[in-house]
């Protein structure tokens, strides 16, 4: 089968994820068939390829077809597929959150599962508010969520949610929660420095939280980097202000570790860097390397304890079908065991020296604006007023063999972390490369490049 076949019966039979269809049958976005994936690269039917720069949308953690993942899985499938977790367990979800807790020194040391980062808010969102109903606190039934966070899809998320693109259709649907201003370190004004940004907008949480408490049941944050909204960044010390007036209104911090944890930021955990710890962590992504779906919220044991009763309906009634599925935990397992293994959370700060010196072409090109870089994440924004930046970008790159999605007119980087040298070095030559077509090139030609045509 030729990409053009596999091209054409995607296109009729599989409705793709967060896209306008009609841009890929009229070619203005190109559908790329994917055969296999080695390492950092992804390859074609006909051979050509593409650095996966974006990690297969921010899960892959050391490339694909990684021989100790594979094994790990085979292993696994050859003794238990999948099993129901209600009234039965089995040895990788217990060894998995025996280790995840472990890693946040036992403080969130119950693990509770679902099978993707958005049903892990959810949770994280339902557990808060029984929480305080099973102390007798049923007013707090509100959320605070950031200006420009972004915790997922489904309708409960949404309305934690701050993303217009996605939400706005659906606002009818949803129950709004709170919105108070983002840390994002970009509104720094002349002589401010990102951490004074966080204090302003700390200020206004305890505004919020001064007038409002007694109905408020959760904060919910991004920690260190609000990603959907195009990779804003914030100081820690907006996490730090953020738990001390979580603990003096008695209001539960939830850390949305989504896209963060696992290395992304630099630390195991972004909420680290702060020094504290969360009442609930989402997680999920790069929880199984990028292999399979599965998410987990950790929690305390005073929110385990909350809920521990004779009274059924005070206990968490919530399930999923999959939920810590044997073969996703297993792929867990294998991921905690290659960043023991590897040592990979200091391979990556090397790399990130020499990526971030790489990458000065780019952060300081003329229409560069706010280059900024935590951990294996690194965006920019671009000044153009071209509506078709983006689609036009994707293209010019994929023309240049990378896979490099923008968020609006941010470019960002959340590479494998993997990559050689030389990987880093095309990357990020190329992506400058691309940059320069797509502000020169005229308006988008309907059909253009790939070799595949619409
Ligand atoms: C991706 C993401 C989610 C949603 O996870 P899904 O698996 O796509 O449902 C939630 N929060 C953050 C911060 C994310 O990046």
């Amino acid at each position: 089968m030729s990409n053009r076949d596999w091209l054409d019966r995607s296109l009729k039979a599989v409705w793709h994820p967060c896209t306008q269809m009609k841009l890929h049958a009229t070619g203005v976005l190109p559908l790329v068939p994917v055969a296999r994936g080695q390492g950092a690269w992804l390859y074609d039917f006909e051979g050509r390829r593409y650095l996966d720069a974006i990690s297969s949308w921010w899960v892959n953690l050391f490339g694909h077809a990684h021989p100790r993942m594979n094994a790990a899985i085979r292993d696994q499938l050859d003794r238990l597929e999948q099993v129901i977790l209600a009234g039965f367990t089995h040895a990788p979800v217990v060894e998995l959150s025996e280790r995840l807790a472990a890693l946040t020194g036992n403080a969130l040391g119950h693990c509770f599962y679902a099978s993707d980062g958005s049903s892990a808010v959810e949770i994280a969102l339902k557990m808060s508010f029984h929480y305080w109903r099973n102390h007798g606190q049923a007013d707090k039934n509100h959320f605070l969520c950031l200006a420009g966070g972004y915790h997922g899809e489904t309708l409960g998320t949404l309305g934690v949610s701050d993303v217009a693109l996605y939400k706005e259709v659906y606002a009818p649907l949803l129950r709004q929660a709170i919105t108070v201003p983002s840390p994002d370190a970009r509104q720094a004004e002349t002589g401010e420095s990102a951490a004074d940004v966080a204090r302003r907008a700390a200020t206004a949480l305890e505004a919020t939280l001064a007038t409002r408490h007694e109905s408020i049941a959760a904060l919910i944050v991004e920690p260190l980097v609000q990603g959907a909204t195009g990779m804003a960044m914030h100081d820690p010390e907006y996490l730090r202000l953020a738990r001390a007036l979580c603990d003096r209104y008695r209001v539960h911090l939830i850390a949305d570790e989504i896209m963060v944890g696992f290395g992304r930021t630099g630390t195991l955990f972004a909420h680290e860097q702060a020094g504290v710890r969360p009442d609930f962590l989402c997680l999920s992504k790069g929880l199984t390397g990028g292999y399979l779906p599965l998410s987990t919220v950790m929690t305390t044991e005073d929110v385990f304890t909350g809920f521990y009763d004779d009274a059924v309906t005070q206990g968490f009634l919530h399930s999923h079908s999959y939920t810590g599925n044997p073969l996703a935990c297993r792929a867990a397992l294998a991921t905690l065991d290659i960043f023991a293994e590897d040592d990979v959370l200091a391979r990556n700060q090397r790399f990130a020296e020499r990526f971030t010196a790489l990458l000065a072409p780019l952060a300081h090109h003329p229409q560069a604006r706010h280059f900024r870089h935590r951990g294996m994440i690194w965006a920019v924004d671009i000044a153009t007023d071209d509506p078709d930046f983006r689609p036009r970008f994707y293209r010019k790159a994929l023309q240049r063999e990378i896979l490099l999605r923008p968020l609006g007119t941010t470019i960002y980087f959340m590479p494998p972390y993997i990559l050689d040298d030389d990987e880093a070095a095309l990357l990020a030559e190329r992506a400058v490369a691309a940059l320069d077509a797509a502000l020169q090139s005229s308006p988008l030609l309907v059909g253009e490049g790939l070799g595949v045509r619409a």
